[in-house]
């Protein structure tokens, strides 16, 4: 798992060190051990590697990015193919403005239920 998560946070920090010498994201604190940066860009968000980019005046989006991170802890390398794919998905989705909600997406509830979102009174809430 180790050489997993070095290589995962070794590419974030790329990534988000990228982001935020463009303006798009500036660091904002911890979560629970995740290090967040709030995204300015709507719709922008994710984690890996520890990192997350959010937006954090939507509360549920730190707590939903958590449990991308509890998953990431859970799966290793296997965190890419199978939380990856729900996340092409949705995305794919909502650029061909296809009705599916990304709460039909299971990884994308079971990333809610971890990270406490659904009965916290936001995000996928039914
Ligand atoms: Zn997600």
């Amino acid at each position: 798992m180790f050489p997993w998560q070095l290589f995962a946070s070794a590419v974030s920090i790329v990534l988000v060190a990228v982001l935020s010498v463009s303006g798009v994201v500036t660091p904002q604190g911890y979560y629970h051990g995740m290090m967040v940066f709030e995204s300015h860009v709507r719709g922008v968000g994710f984690e890996f590697g520890g990192l997350a980019v959010a937006e954090t005046q939507l509360v549920y989006q730190p707590q939903h990015e958590y449990g991308h991170y509890l998953q990431e802890k859970m799966l290793g390398n296997m965190y890419v193919p199978v939380i990856g794919a729900g996340s092409v998905v949705g995305n794919i989705a909502l650029l061909l403005r296809i009705p599916l909600a990304y709460k039909q997406i299971s990884t994308e509830r079971w990333a809610d239920e971890l990270g406490g979102v659904i009965g916290s009174g936001y995000g996928f809430v039914e």
